[in-house]
Order: C-alpha cells, then structure tokens, then sequence
C-alpha cells in the first residue's frame, strides 16, 4: 500500500523528489494543506510528469462524507466513512471564547483519533461497541481538511471568509504556492476530543498534529490544540517531553478514587494519584494551565460534597474546570443532573477559588457527544440489514 502524502514532512517530500526544486515541493504541500486538494489531478499548476512521480510513490485518501447534521451557525457533526468502510465523527463548533479557544477564533473542530474506544468508560457512546482499530494519521489530519473542503462549497461561516482562504480548485493567488504560517483557516482551534483515545494512538497522532502544526502544513498553532485524554499516565508523560506547546485536558469526571473508578475503568490501572503526580508534572515541565473535565452525572458525581476533592486537585494543580451536563446516550442509564443542580455545583467550585465554566451543551439536539451519531448510524444500518 502506498504512504499517504499527509504522512510526508517537507523534508521527506524533498528526499523523495531528488532533482526538484524546493518551491515545486512547496507547491504540492500548498495543494495539499491550504487548499484540501483530493486528487492529484486537482493540482493543475504541478506539472504532469510529477504529478504522476507523486502518484505512483503515494497516495491521497478521502474521507466520504456519510451525514452531517446541524445548522449553520451552530455545532455541526459529521460522520466520516473510511476507505475500509469504517465510521468516526468530527463536530465543527462556532467560535466560543469561554472553551478552548479565544476571541480570535473561528471555528473549533473536534476530531476522533481511533474508531471505537477500547477504555470503556460507563457513560459514553463510543467505547459501547469496543475498540476497532487506530486512525491512521492522515484520517486524522484529514477530518480537518474535509470539513474545510466540505465548507467550501456549503454556506457554514456567516464572518467574512478569510482574506487568505482558498476555495478547493480556486486559482492560487501569487505569492500563494506555499503554505502561509499562521493563516487564518476556517479551523484555527482543535480538539482531540472524538471518539477515541488519543494517548493509546500517540504516534500517528503525533504525525497528524505535527503536519497540522507546520508552517508547511496546516498552520495551525500548538497552543491551539487541545488533547484529551481519559487518564493515560504514561501519554501525559510523553506529551510532557515533546517540543511542541499542545494544550492538555484531562476527563476526570470523578474527584475520588471511589467516584472515578464507578464510572472509568481507566481508574484501576491509574488511579487517582498516579493521575494526578503526573500532571503536576507535565504543569511544572511546562508551566502550561491544564483543563479538567467534569462531565455532571445525576447521583454519581453531582453531589456538592463532591466539589470538595475536585477543588483540592484543581489547586495543586493551578488548573482550570470544564463543568459540563451529562449528554444523555441511547442505552445508557446515566441522566443528566437539573440546570439548578449544575449551577449549584458550579458555585462551590468557584467558592473554592477555581476557574470553572458550566459549559451548556450547544449540540445537545444532535447527539454532539463523542461517539453518539457513529452508533445511531450503525445501529440504524444494522437495524437496515436485518430488516428489524
Ligand atoms: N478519550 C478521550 C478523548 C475523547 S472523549 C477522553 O476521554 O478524554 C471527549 C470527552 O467527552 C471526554 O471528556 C468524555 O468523557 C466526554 N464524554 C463522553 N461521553 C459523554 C456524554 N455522553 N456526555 C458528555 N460528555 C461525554
Ligand atoms: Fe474512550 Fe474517552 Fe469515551 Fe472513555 S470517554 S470511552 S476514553 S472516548
């Protein structure tokens, strides 16, 4: 099988094209990151002869758009299908200042790094059929470009486009045939928040956001990325040494060992401790804030008591809380607590002297979290084929 061109770097690109000259390469890599291109014959302006050198040393897979659901100018899903038929989501949210992102932001996008999820935490939708297989690195980078690409031609950015962007098979203006650094694309703010878990897929996923991260790929900056991660102690060890600034969040969900280990069994390998250890870690290396989630589980984890050990962790470790109501799953018994009830837990965090944002889902309606329209759609393809 050949190597897809979103796993090449400029500098293996140039090692495979001895004899090119830098710009043409540079030209290629523009095709490919600032204007989405899908098919080598979109790049018109690379010449024929190494348009086909490229083809037959690598390819440019696709992922087939299978639905998307939403509104303009609100959260918007899509669920991807992959070349081997299987299916995982990215979410497209407005820009929110008061999330990951900052006033400048456009548009957030919530990517998926494997399909399915082998952690198996109680009250999500993505682990409930298991763990398929790990996205490659290009599936992963490519939901960004997809979702611009499909941008391109559907109405979803009521601002002004860019000065910089560029429709897919658009001329390139001049100057243009390289990647612009730090251009403003339709997607400036990523989270590694889909289905799946990211550290358990480091390596591809290192691949994917270092190209998202280059100025001769996506251009998009380390500090506007954010990793999540159920708690994989040894990922955040790793994430701690890289070069590169990404931001990390933690799905706590639970502040004791009792609460956690109820509803993660992730809490068993790494309990609380460990988990905790390592992130003060990762803070003191690199005196970067980390995000704790806390999803509010009616009778699990919404109890006030509760605010209590979560307070104590969230100041030794100077990090912020993303409060958000439980988002109800088809099968699952977990409920979402009373707006009153999340309110009053969101106060006694703040009592505690902690950042924490009640974040009200937006994509509620639409099954926005992670995992939620890959399992309808196959069930409802299952329900299809077997006729029930
Ligand atoms: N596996 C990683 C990243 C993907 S999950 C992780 O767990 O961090 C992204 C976030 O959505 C996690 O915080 C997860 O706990 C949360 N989540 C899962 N199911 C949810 C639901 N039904 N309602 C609200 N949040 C949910
Ligand atoms: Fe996997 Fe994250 Fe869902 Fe847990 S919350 S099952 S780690 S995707």
């Amino acid at each position: 099988m050949l190597t897809d061109i979103r796993h090449e770097t400029r500098e293996t690109l140039l090692a495979r094209l001895p004899g090119e000259p830098a710009y043409r390469v540079d030209q290629v890599l523009g095709w490919v990151w600032q204007r989405r291109a899908a098919s080598w014959d979109e790049m018109t302006n690379v010449p024929r002869a190494l348009r086909e050198t490229l083809a037959s040393q690598l390819s440019i897979g696709r992922l087939e758009v299978a639905r998307v659901q939403g509104a303009q100018d609100t959260t918007r899903k899509f669920l991807w299908r992959l070349p081997d038929g299987a299916m995982v989501e990215s979410v497209l949210i407005p820009a929110n200042p008061a999330l990951y992102g900052d006033a400048a932001d456009r548009h957030t996008l919530c990517v998926s790094t494997q399909v399915g999820c082998a952690y198996g935490c109680r009250f999500c939708a993505s682990g409930l059929d298991g763990w398929k297989r790990n996205l490659a690195p290009w599936e992963i980078a490519g939901q960004v470009l997809a979702v611009e690409r499909w941008a391109a031609t559907h109405d979803v950015d009521p601002a002004p486009p860019a000065a910089n962007s560029i429709a897919p098979g658009a001329p390139l203006p001049p100057g243009r045939a390289a990647a612009t650094p730090g251009s403003r694309r339709l997607v400036n703010n990523l989270v590694i928040m889909g289905m799946g878990e990211p550290m358990a897929n480091y390596g591809n996923l290192m691949v994917a956001l270092r190209a998202l991260n280059a100025p001769w790929g996506g251009g998009i900056g380390a500090r506007k990325i954010t990793i999540s991660t159920s708690g994989v102690v040894p990922g955040i060890r790793r994430l701690a040494s890289e070069p590169e600034q990404f931001q990390l969040a933690i799905s706590l969900h639970g502040a004791t060992d009792e609460v956690r280990g109820r509803i993660m069994p992730v809490n068993r390998k790494h309990p609380l401790q460990e988990l905790v250890a390592a992130c003060a870690e990762y803070v003191a290396r690199r005196g970067r804030m980390i995000t704790l989630e806390y999803i509010l589980i009616e009778g699990v984890n919404d109890d006030v008591a509760q605010a209590e050990p979560l307070v104590a962790i969230a100041r030794q470790l100077r990090a912020k809380v993303n409060l958000i109501p439980y988002n109800t799953v088809e099968g699952l018994e977990w409920k979402r607590p009373s707006p009153e009830a999340c309110r009053r837990f969101a106060d006694a965090v703040q009592a505690g002297g902690i950042t924490a944002t009640l974040r009200m889902e937006k994509g509620h309606d639409i099954d926005a979290a992670c995992g939620q329209l890959r399992l309808r759609t196959e069930r409802d393809l299952a329900a299809a084929t077997t006729g029930a």
